[in-house]
C-alpha cells in the first residue's frame, strides 16, 4: 500500500466520539515506549504525525488519524504505566477497553511488542483478554535494529511457546524497526488485504 496522505483527524477519550463516517479502523497499542510512535511515524512516512514522548502516560487519548482518505489509523494510548496513579490507570484501562469492545469500524489491533524483552505479563495478559473479548489482533515487534538476528529469533521463540499455552493458533506476526524501516511493506500490505475484504 502507498501512503498518499495521513492526515490527524480527532483525539478523545470516548469511542461514542470518534468519527462515524464507518471508515474502517486499524488501533496501535503496546506499553509506553515500545516505540508506537515511532512506528506510526515510520509507516505513514511523517516525521511527527504521532507524538513521540518521553513521559510515560502522557498521551492518554485515542487519537485517530485519516489515511489515504480510506481508513483510520488509531494511536491508543499505551498500557501499564508504572507513573500514573491507580485511579488514574483504570479510568484510562476503561475506556480503552470501551473503544476496543464497542467500536464496529475498529477491524484489527496491533499488540507491539518491545523484541528486546522476553514475555512480559502485561502483555500477555492483554492478549488474552482481546481474546476472551473476541477482539482481532496481531503482534509487532518493535526496535529489532537493536538485536543480533539470533537474539530476535529466541525471543520470538519464547514469545510464541509462551501464546501457544494458551492460544491453539499464534496470531499474525510482523517484525519492525522504525529505524531501518524494516517490515513496513508488510504492516501495510496486511492492512491492505483486510481493507480488500470489507
Ligand atoms: P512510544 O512511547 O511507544 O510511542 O515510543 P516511542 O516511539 O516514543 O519510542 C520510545 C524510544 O524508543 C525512543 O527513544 C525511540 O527513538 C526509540 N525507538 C522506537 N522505535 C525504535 C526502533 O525501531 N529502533 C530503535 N533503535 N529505537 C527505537
Amino acid at each position: 500500500m502507498n501512503i498518499k496522505s495521513a492526515a490527524f483527524k480527532i483525539s478523545n477519550t470516548d469511542y461514542k466520539l470518534c468519527p462515524e463516517d464507518g471508515k474502517p479502523e486499524f488501533a496501535f497499542i503496546g506499553r509506553s515506549n515500545v516505540g508506537k510512535s515511532s512506528l506510526i511515524n515510520m509507516l505513514t512516512q511523517q516525521k511527527s504525525l504521532a507524538k513521540t514522548s518521553g513521559t510515560p502516560g502522557k498521551t492518554q487519548l485515542i487519537n485517530h488519524f485519516e489515511i489515504n482518505n480510506e481508513w483510520y489509523l488509531v494511536d491508543l494510548p499505551g498500557y501499564g504505566y508504572a507513573k500514573v496513579s491507580k485511579k488514574a490507570r483504570t479510568v484510562f484501562e476503561e475506556f480503552i477497553a470501551a473503544y476496543l469492545i464497542n467500536r464496529n469500524p475498529l477491524l484489527n489491533t496491533f499488540v507491539l511488542l518491545d523484541s528486546r524483552l522476553p514475555p512480559q505479563k502485561i502483555d500477555l495478559e492483554f492478549m488474552s483478554w482481546c481474546g476472551e473479548k473476541q477482539i482481532p489482533f496481531s503482534m509487532i515487534f518493535t526496535k529489532i535494529d537493536k538485536l543480533s538476528s539470533s537474539e530476535l529469533q529466541k525471543n520470538l521463540a519464547a514469545y510464541k511457546k509462551e501464546m501457544l499455552k494458551y492460544w491453539e493458533s499464534l496470531p499474525p506476526i510482523f517484525t519492525t524497526s522504525s529505524e531501518s524501516k524494516f517490515g513496513r511493506e508488510k504492516v501495510l500490505n496486511y492492512i491492505e488485504e483486510i481493507l480488500k475484504t470489507v
